[in-house]
């Protein structure tokens, strides 16, 4: 007999309930905790980098959990590709934890997927950590960039190239928008090239300063 793949989700579900959970950042035991063991919280440190590709000035305006390694990068693996969707509140309140209160920041903003990426995966996974960062900043998140026009994935291209191909590509909606200061949140910063055309547009629509903040660069 075939279940439909409703039912076959479900079942999956189901059998899942009963297995022992594993920690994805450490591959130990799960007990009472979502997401992430509490030897793997505590490696979560946030940080703001005072150097960065965004600013030739050092000046601090990055939140991040820092380099993408260790349990930041197989949290972060687990998330996007996994599914894990209990991992972004805990992720998301690990970074929240390190925006600066002197940023005043008023509203966080996700760095949109590609629509044809966000169906197959099913979620962006920064709009879930912007969503957890929000309300742990009691702000509003909003989803006020949209991308206008189809990039190549950036993970294929050389540095020069990520900033011709994202360059442009992200339009902001100023109704949306308080006037700044916003947070401006992706997951994963390679070169930062996504980041600046994001920026970008944000300063279009009337809004300044942006700061940011990623799990990893
Ligand atoms: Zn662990």
């Amino acid at each position: 007999m075939s279940l439909p793949p409703q039912g076959r989700f479900e079942v999956q579900d189901f059998l899942r309930a009963f297995l022992p959970r594993r920690c994805p950042g450490c591959d130990g035991q799960l007990g009472r905790e979502a997401g992430l063991c509490a030897g793997c919280r505590a490696q979560l440190r946030p940080r703001v980098e005072r150097y960065s590709p965004l600013s030739p000035r050092p000046q601090g305006h990055l939140v991040t959990l820092g380099p993408y390694r260790g349990v930041t990068r197989r949290a972060v693996r687990a998330l996007k590709f996994g599914g894990a969707r209990e991992l972004a509140e805990v992720l998301g309140a690990a970074l929240a934890a390190g925006i600066p209160a002197v940023w005043g920041v008023r509203a966080v903003v996700p760095v949109p997927l590609h629509p044809r990426r966000e169906r197959e995966r099913g979620f962006n996974q920064s709009a879930l950590l912007a969503e957890v960062v929000a309300a742990r900043l009691g702000v509003p998140c909003v989803p006020a960039l949209r991308r206008t026009r189809a990039t190549a994935q950036q993970a294929r291209l050389h540095a020069a190239e990520r900033v011709m191909n994202v360059a442009g590509a992200f339009q902001a909606d100023p109704r949306l928008l308080p006037s700044g200061p916003v947070l401006l949140l992706d997951d994963v910063m390679t070169t930062g090239s996504t980041l600046l055309a994001c920026r970008d547009a944000l300063a279009g629509a009337g809004v300044t300063p942006v700061y940011f903040a990623v799990l990893a660069h």
